[in-house]
């Protein structure tokens, strides 16, 4: 049987809502493999950024299976849970959130160091993603001294370090202009390809679409089937 990376199966999500509540999710199904690039867009309020922390297993689903490299989420222990994140989750918001009195290289080493792990040993593979992402020679500049899209890809090197399986970005590009908004994209597509990571990014910029292997598109907490033109009704 094939174990997919990351694999969602009829997941609700409901927010109390006063008295009553908010379903954000209702019945979603997802499966991602590794080395796959999946868009998920939609609009505003439809369940994006629920279906991503969910995913991260930041949130637990009122009903419904999230299966990480084979793992079932829900049957961990807290504690397995955030081991099973740190090992195997990358996540990536639109903003890139770095400590400001922090270097390009200290962004992405305070994560291991806060695990007990050597900071040498992890020191070579944050220089080596520094690289990856175009910012080799920004390695010991701080946040102040980055542009927008540098901070971003300092953001998805970070998101790396961990050697995820599964890569979950949010409007990774909501905050930058169109020339950078595209390189970012494309960064997305090289780690997906080269790190084999199962991917989704939201998205408003329908134009890097093709930039992905396949578009899911949201609507009212669910995924609702592509809507091709021959297919809408005239
Ligand atoms: P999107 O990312 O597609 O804009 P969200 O997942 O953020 O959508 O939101 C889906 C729905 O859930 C919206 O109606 C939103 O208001 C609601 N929602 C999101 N987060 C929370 C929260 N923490 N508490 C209550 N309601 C929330
Ligand atoms: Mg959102």
């Amino acid at each position: 049987m094939v174990t997919h990376a990351l694999n969602l199966i009829d997941i609700s999500l409901e927010y109390p809502d006063g008295e009553s509540s908010l379903k954000a999710l209702d019945a979603v199904d997802l499966v991602v493999g590794r080395g796959e690039f999946l868009s998920l867009v939609g609009p505003s309020g439809s369940g994006k950024s629920s279906l991503l922390a969910v995913a991260a297993t930041l949130v637990k689903p009122t009903s419904g299976l999230v299966v990480i490299d084979g793992q079932d989420v829900s049957a961990l222990k807290d504690a397995e849970r955030t081991a099973l994140r740190r090992d195997k989750v990358g996540i990536i918001f639109q903003q890139p959130n770095l400590l400001p009195s922090l270097t390009a290289v200290e962004q992405l080493l305070i994560r291991d160091h806060l695990r007990g792990k050597a900071v040498h040993e992890a020191l070579g593979k944050a220089h080596e993603l520094l690289k990856i992402v175009g910012l080799a020679a920004s390695a010991n500049k701080r946040p102040h001294q980055l542009s927008g899209g540098q901070r971003q890809r300092v953001n998805v090197a970070r998101a790396l370090m961990g050697s995820p399986t599964v890569l979950l970005v949010d409007e990774p590009t909501a905050a930058l202009d169109h020339e950078r908004s595209e390189s970012i994209v494309r960064l997305l597509r090289r780690i997906t390809d080269e790190f084999s990571t199962a991917t989704v990014m939201v998205t408003h910029d329908t134009e890097f679409l093709p930039l992905t292997d396949s578009v899911t598109t949201m609507r009212d907490g669910r995924i609702s089937p592509a809507a091709l033109p021959s297919a809408l009704p005239n």
